[in-house]
């Protein structure tokens, strides 16, 4: 079945023949998006997804790969934690060193880039290509995926500089949204329901992966599943769960792995390991980058999924378990907010003792937790699949086409 017909079934035939007609007027159009890693995190998770969606709409759609020294992404992984609010002192070689890897991707990338209808930049990482494509043909926009609302001034200072030549910007939440001098436009990440990390799986996979990691059978499971990073919280986690415990029993995982434009993994994996020695009920795991099934069967084992993030521009992996029907408990911050809704899809929380207490009150309330997850899954099928992210993307691809225009005629096509 060509792909496209496969989202029938799962979104509706109209989402889809929407697409069609969407897409019309950008048929045979050259999109580029460029990250910073194949795999690990987020951002690769959506263009492993949106690329093959846009070619079988008929847009040649690529995804490049920029590639960098590690003082790259140590510089890159400051930006990062800046822009997420932490006051991060870069020296100046550091700022050097970004210029200059922009450059040298520039020139490898330079054909692809100068010819392309729509070039999508994602993060910061490879923002500063633009200012070395001098005689570029189509649009590009910076796609913002992280949690921009109150960034450390100095770092953004010099971002902005860079970004305030593109000619659009999207953010995750219009919390998010800063001054810039150029349209900006709020679009929420997705999920794929068909991908191996959200399609459904048999009884015996889960319990399967239940056993390779010798979780026991009888006893609830807390889940988080995320790269070993700061923001995410992985010990406050841990500190909910000592909490939790001392009144039910339950058992623990942490599931996560790094991504290659990550440095920090190590470091945060070594406090997590720390932090969780000595309890027999915490399993903190390191999967390779392609273990989809693997977090796909650990999230449907789950009772409860937490996400626990301090900042987090979306969390694709509270979408990802609010398809498996369950109910999280997430940090009270950027894009989670858009998806836990309070008592409804799950709770927010902004403490570990905050987390403790919503753990307890849902293992004790089986009833509660069908329930929201019931409606997490619902909420997810209404807002959080590819198909809508990929029509508001077909829509701002036309707006930015038409610039100025008062009035778009769609039916022409
Ligand atoms: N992920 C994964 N393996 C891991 C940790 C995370 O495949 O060990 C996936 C996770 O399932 C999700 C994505 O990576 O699809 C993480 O996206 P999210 O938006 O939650 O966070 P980010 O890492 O982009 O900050």
């Amino acid at each position: 079945m060509d792909l496209l017909e496969r989202y029938s079934d799962v979104a509706g035939r109209e989402v889809v023949d929407h697409l069609r007609q969407l897409s019309a007027e950008l048929r045979g159009m050259k999109v580029v998006h460029v990250n910073s890693t194949r795999e690990g995190g987020g951002v690769a998770e959506l263009l492993a997804k949106m690329v093959p969606m846009m070619n079988a709409l008929g847009i040649h759609a690529t995804w490049e790969v920029i590639e960098g020294t590690s003082a790259f992404f140590e510089c890159t992984k400051g930006f990062h934690n800046a822009i997420q609010g932490n006051t991060v002192v870069l020296p100046e070689e550091s700022y050097q060193e970004y210029l200059r890897i922009n450059s040298m991707n520039a020139e490898k990338l330079e054909d692809k880039l100068r010819d392309a209808d729509f070039v999508f930049i994602h993060d910061p990482q490879p923002a500063a290509l633009l200012k070395n494509i001098v005689d570029r043909k189509g649009k590009w926009i910076w796609r913002c995926h992280i949690d921009c609302s109150r960034p450390y001034r100095p770092v953004w200072k010099f971002l902005r500089r860079i970004v305030s030549d593109y000619d659009a910007s999207i953010f995750s939440t219009a919390e998010f949204v800063q001054p810039l001098p150029h349209p900006q436009y709020i679009i929420a990440p997705s999920i794929d329901p068909l991908s191996e990390k959200n399609m459904e799986l048999s009884w015996g996979e889960v319990e399967g992966v239940r056993k390779r990691f010798d979780l026991h059978p009888d006893m609830p499971i807390i889940l988080q599943v995320s790269r070993y990073d700061r923001f995410k919280d992985p010990v406050g986690v841990i500190a909910a769960y000592r909490i939790a415990r001392e009144i039910v029993p339950m058992q623990l995982v942490l599931a996560g792995g790094g991504a290659s434009d990550d440095p920090e993994g190590e470091v945060v994996l070594q406090e997590v390991k720390k932090a969780a020695a000595g309890d027999p009920n915490i399993r903190v795991l390191v999967l390779p980058p392609d273990a989809h099934r693997t977090i796909n069967a650990l999230q449907r084992a789950a009772d409860i999924v937490l996400q626990k993030s301090i900042k987090e521009g979306f969390g694709l992996t509270v979408t990802e378990a609010m398809w498996k029907s369950k109910p999280v408990i997430g940090g009270d911050t950027g894009g989670i907010r858009l998806q836990v809704i309070d008592h409804y899809t799950g709770f927010r929380v902004q403490s570990p003792e905050g987390a403790a207490l919503r753990i307890r009150y849902l293992l004790f309330n089986h009833g509660k937790r069908v329930e929201m997850g019931r409606q997490a899954k619902r909420f997810v099928r209404e807002n959080f699949l590819l198909t809508r992210h990929l029509r508001e993307y077909l829509a701002l691809m036309i707006a930015v086409f038409h610039g100025f225009e008062d009035r778009i005629d769609l039916t022409r096509n």
